[in-house]
């Protein structure tokens, strides 16, 4: 299968192509992939862990995958260095093409020295144009493709319902050089759409969850997923929800705050930048419980920790005859290794989705993400067995 990646250089990019190639070479176990587990065996024959990975960024471009895999490793030391060793000839094979940064938010500039297309006095058109052609240039004639975003994540877009509600609008923005009202996202998920090229949102970003770009993906025929993937603290925290609601426990109040280093926290300590990943993180709980307590969701930077995010989560509850509890957790991981799985798993599952004639959002890959698109359903149960149901309902 071929994987293109949007911030092919970041940190969740370059884990999962070191990991998909060391379990394609057999040198690693499948753990944390979800795909390979019983339930979605018969996954193996349709589409084999076999990757070829190309993608997009904006800085670094002089580098290989495998001189920022490793600059990435020198500052976490995120896994046995040997395995990046064995894939470090496939890695070397791998650069970046020159991607867009429009409308990107300040936080996106602190990342340093950026390359973007829009310097070079593109219009609109021509970097949708040249993003494209990087795209179908890597394609081929190969059908088994999947457009996967992890590139930073870009501040909540200016909506406007002229260009982002319709088809015909977003198209008449493009030709009318409308640079203000689009995001990288939306231009790297329209090229994927058009093309008929699954596409999957693993950030906050707009992405491919504008009316327009919906209405491209049932026109074109072509599956797409998203937002924002869901691999730490909000996991637990639509583990933890339900159990409150089963209970008929009352939570009063819920605090989640966050500390990350790394780039994802230079970019994210950026107001504008913070603010989709907390909407993002906040709504689960509304969703989850039926009703919004008191919460406060926070994300700061905190530069030596570097990828090793933690999160303290203090839950105020109220117990039988009006008593009132806590609960305290402290999620602390390393946020490229439990996301980096994911990606193969939304490779393998939308590729199924389009194997198998599904177009549209897959509310069935909410399982995947914070804020699934087009659903409601967060509890993390649930959404695995509705998963589970979807696969084999599909494999027939
Ligand atoms: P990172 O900063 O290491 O990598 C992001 C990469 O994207 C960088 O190489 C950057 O140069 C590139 N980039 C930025 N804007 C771009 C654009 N417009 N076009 C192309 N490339 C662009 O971040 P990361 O830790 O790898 O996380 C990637 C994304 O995944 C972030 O949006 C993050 O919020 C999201 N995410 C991560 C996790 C997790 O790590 N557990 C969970 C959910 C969501």
């Amino acid at each position: 299968m071929k994987i293109w990646l949007i911030g092919s250089y970041g940190i969740v990019a370059t884990t999962a192509m070191v990991g998909a190639k060391a379990i394609e070479k057999e040198i690693i176990d499948t753990t944390g992939v979800v795909s390979t587990l019983e339930d979605f065996k018969a996954i193996d024959d349709l589409i084999p862990l076999k990757f070829e990975f190309g993608g997009h960024d904006i800085r670094a471009l002089k580098h290989n995958a495998y001189e920022v895999a490793l600059a990435h490793w020198e500052i976490n030391k995120h896994f046995d260095f040997k395995i990046l060793q064995e894939v470090k000839n496939e890695l070397e094979l791998i650069k970046a093409k020159k991607g867009t940064a429009l409308n990107c938010g300040p936080g996106i500039k602190a990342l340093g020295e950026i390359e973007a297309l829009e310097d070079e006095n593109l219009t609109l058109k021509e970097i949708v144009e040249k993003i494209e052609k990087d795209i179908l240039e890597f394609k081929g004639n190969d059908e088994d493709i999947v457009v996967i975003n992890v590139a930073s994540t870009e501040p909540v877009y200016e909506y406007h319902s002229e260009y982002h509600d319709s088809l015909e609008g977003f198209e008449k923005m493009i030709e009318e050089n409308k640079k203000e009202y689009v995001t990288a996202s939306m231009i790297y998920a329209y090229v994927a759409l058009k093309n008929g090229i699954p596409y999957a949102n693993f950030t906050p970003s707009a992405g491919a969850s504008i009316k327009a770009l919906k209405e491209l993906a049932e026109k074109v025929g072509v599956p797409h997923a998203g937002n924002d993937g869901k691999t730490g603290e909000t996991m637990v925290k639509t583990n933890l929800a339900p159990m409150f609601a089963y209970r008929n426990l009352k939570v009063l109040g819920w605090m989640s705050y966050n500390i990350l280093g790394d780039l994802d926290g230079v970019v994210l300590n950026h107001n504008e930048n913070k603010k989709s990943k907390i909407i993002s993180k906040d709504s689960v709980l509304q969703k989850a419980l039926g009703y919004s307590p008191y919460s406060i969701t926070e994300i700061n930077y905190f530069p030596s920790l570097q990828d090793n995010k933690t999160a303290f989560n203090f839950i105020h509850y109220q117990g039988f005859m009006g008593t009132k509890l806590k609960l305290y957790f402290i999620w602390d991981a390393i946020d490229a290794i439990v996301a980096a799985p994911l990606l193969i798993d939304l490779a393998r599952f939308l590729i199924f989705a389009k194997k198998k004639s599904l177009k549209g959002v897959i509310q069935e890959l909410g399982f995947f993400f914070k804020s699934p698109l087009d659903t409601n359903i967060v509890n993390l149960h649930q959404q695995f067995e509705i998963l589970k149901d979807w696969f084999n309902k599909n494999l027939k």
